[in-house]
């Protein structure tokens, strides 16, 4: 599948909720896990291969998992920063403050409900992956646009954990 590219203004419109979880949706999330593990990054949303719907797919090494619906629950006070990176602006990372600790609850890819509790790295993953269905890119939350910086498809791929 392919990658839209920012600023695509498909990447700006909200997503709508997935009505009914069925094949359909099942062959979209195993053709969305593909494309993810391919680019390679640890993260998609459903609108950056252009579905405009609440999806999105995440696996940081410990096996993939989709989560539908999501609607995040909680999240700490504490912040922490990372340096963030996307499959939408490829080539450029800069760093994101978020909450430290999150929960979202949603469904999975046979429309159970799951809870997950984040924190640290996959609890910025979780945001950045829902901002996508809200039309948010990373760069919209890099406070000072200096820090913005480019990177190299070789840095990318040694450092996958940047998203
Ligand atoms: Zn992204």
């Amino acid at each position: 599948m392919e990658i839209l590219r920012y600023p695509n203004p498909f990447l700006r419109k909200k997503a709508k909720a997935v009505k009914k979880i069925d094949e359909k949706i099942r062959k979209l999330i195993k053709n969305m896990i593909e494309t993810m593990h391919a680019a390679p990054g640890v993260g998609l949303a459903a609108p950056q291969i252009g579905e405009s719907i609440r999806l999105f797919v995440v696996d940081t090494g410990e096996g993939p998992f989709a989560v539908i619906n999501p609607k995040i629950k909680s999240k700490s006070k504490i912040m922490q920063t990372f340096e963030e990176g996307c499959l939408c602006l490829p080539g450029i990372v800069g760093p994101v403050s978020r909450p430290s600790k999150i929960t979202v609850e949603g469904l999975d890819r046979l429309g159970k409900k799951i809870t997950i509790e984040a924190d640290r790295y996959l609890a910025t993953i979780l945001q950045h992956e829902i901002d996508h269905l809200d039309g948010i890119v990373f760069i919209d939350k890099v406070k000072d646009k200096t820090q913005i910086r480019e990177v190299s498809k070789k840095f990318e791929e040694e450092n996958k954990e940047l998203l």
